[in-house]
């Protein structure tokens, strides 16, 4: 272990880039002590100034490219890289597809897991492609932004067009903007924990073109509410649902458990795959909806289904996946921590006729186990757990109800790696390539496909 850390703060030398992190951030070593920099890509060479040395590791940024590499894109706005928005978009978006196929390479070529990992699915057009934004809202220089933090920190830089966002969101948020500022409503101040207007949320129907605003307030009532409400749904056509959400606590966590409804109707409806979902303000609804019906589509061929199993997906939401399986199934379990998804889910059934399906709200680790004390047997089990992953108990109870195959849809590569582990253990194993599919362009995030089978 090393006592001392090689480079000090401010000081100033020459590295080459290695590897990117996870976060998007270029790595660079001296003497095997990792330099984390901003703005940086494997290959580049680079003069840098020391910003933070701790002991393992160090940051800093760059102040002269000697060589650039030939994936960098010119930054079309330099905030997009700062902010949490598109920590990617210096890289070229063929780029960032080999990228996240390597992450999944590496981590289990780490594990020493024998795994081929396909290219990744991209997006013809990898811009404009989110159907929700969650913006926070704070006084900046004295007035009232819209816009989204700084990485790691919790200054906002103000932003009117989110680049990865579907521009009619953006328009939206800066009209709510326009009028939170006209009413003068308070803008939250996170330090002081006062004011009124935390976050605005906007959904937006891919295909239905229906849009919700969510108005995350610290108070049950926002000052001139009424005028508000009207204001924004003669602004803005397409809105046919407006929701007040309350969250009263000091917390990172964005909305809290009341939710109201000022105007129109509690949810607004999209499609995935032909069928139409009711999605309300707090469940869980993919954000890239042309990317979603090719996961989606890739989750149903690869179960291989006849129309004689039966099926279970865990960690279900509003049902999406769990409908999509049922045309194609004889009885489908489906099982969701919100009880507000599993109501929604419960509505999308009967709206697209599909009565092979059974929902529950809880903890998927519990309900598995029911239903294996219950002597369910699944021919087939999807998991699309969030990013920490599956629990080990739900590992065994799925394992112990002997399904065919085990589909995981994952959002976070490590746990993923880790749950394979376990599920090798239990005589399961990796059934074909490990197919990511691009659910986030211009970001870091890795979505991937797996079947485990039966040893
Ligand atoms: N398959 C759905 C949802 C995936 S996101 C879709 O594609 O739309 C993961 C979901 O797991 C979220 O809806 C979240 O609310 C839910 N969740 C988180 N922890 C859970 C747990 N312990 N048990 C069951 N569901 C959980």
């Amino acid at each position: 272990m090393k006592i001392k850390a090689p480079v000090a703060k401010n000081e100033q030398l020459d590295v080459k880039i290695m590897d990117l992190t996870y976060q998007g951030l270029g790595v660079a070593k001296v003497d095997d002590f990792p330099l984390f920099i901003e703005n940086a890509l494997p290959g580049e060479e680079v003069t840098v100034q020391v910003t933070k040395v701790q002991k393992h590791y160090g940051f800093a940024r760059v102040t002269k490219w000697s060589v650039e590499s030939a994936d960098r894109v010119v930054d079309i706005d330099k905030t997009y890289r700062q902010t949490g928005i598109a920590p990617l978009q210096h890289l070229a978006y063929p780029a960032q597809l080999k990228f996240k196929q390597h992450q999944l390479e590496e981590l289990f070529n780490k594990a020493h897991q024998d795994v081929t990992v396909a290219p990744t699915l991209g997006m013809a057009n990898p811009t404009q492609y989110r159907n929700k934004a969650q913006v926070p809202v704070r006084k900046v220089k004295g007035q009232l932004e819209t816009g989204f933090y700084r990485q790691h920190s919790h200054e906002l830089i103000p932003l009117t067009d989110f680049y990865i966002q579907d521009p009619a969101i953006d328009t939206a948020i800066v009209k709510v903007r326009d009028l939170l500022r006209q009413f003068e409503i308070p803008a939250y101040d996170e330090i002081n924990d006062k004011g009124v207007i935390r976050n605005v949320m906007v959904r937006r129907g891919y295909y239905s073109h229906e849009m919700m605003i969510v108005l995350i307030s610290r108070q049950q009532k926002i000052p001139s509410q009424a005028q508000l409400v009207d204001q924004i749904h003669k602004a803005l056509p397409e809105v046919t649902s407006i929701i007040l959400n309350v969250n009263a606590k000091k917390t990172n966590v964005i909305m809290g458990n009341v939710t109201r409804v000022l105007y129109g109707k509690p949810t607004i409806e999209d499609e995935l795959l032909g069928l139409t979902f009711a999605i309300s303000a707090r469940s869980f609804y993919q954000v890239n909806p042309q990317q979603t019906e090719k996961l989606y589509q890739m989750a149903i061929d690869k179960a291989e289904l006849t129309g004689k199993e039966t099926v279970i997906d865990a960690y279900c939401g509003i049902g999406t996946i769990s409908l999509a399986l049922a045309k194609h199934a004889a009885q489908v379990y489906g099982v969701e921590i919100v009880p507000e998804a599993i109501e929604d889910a419960k509505v999308n059934a009967q709206k697209n006729h599909l009565t092979n399906v059974t929902f529950e709200v809880g903890k998927a680790e519990d309900q598995m186990a029911t239903w294996q004390a219950a002597g369910v047997k699944p021919d087939v089990i999807v998991v699309d757990p969030p990013r920490k992953g599956l629990a080990d108990s739900l590992i065994e109870s799925a394992t112990k109800m002997g399904p065919k195959k085990v589909v995981y849809v994952s959002c976070n590569p490590s746990t993923l790696v880790r749950d394979v582990a376990r599920f090798n253990e239990l005589g399961y194993e990796i059934d074909g390539p490990v197919q990511p599919v691009d659910q986030f362009p211009q970001t870091p995030h890795v979505e991937s496909v797996t079947v485990l089978v039966k040893k």
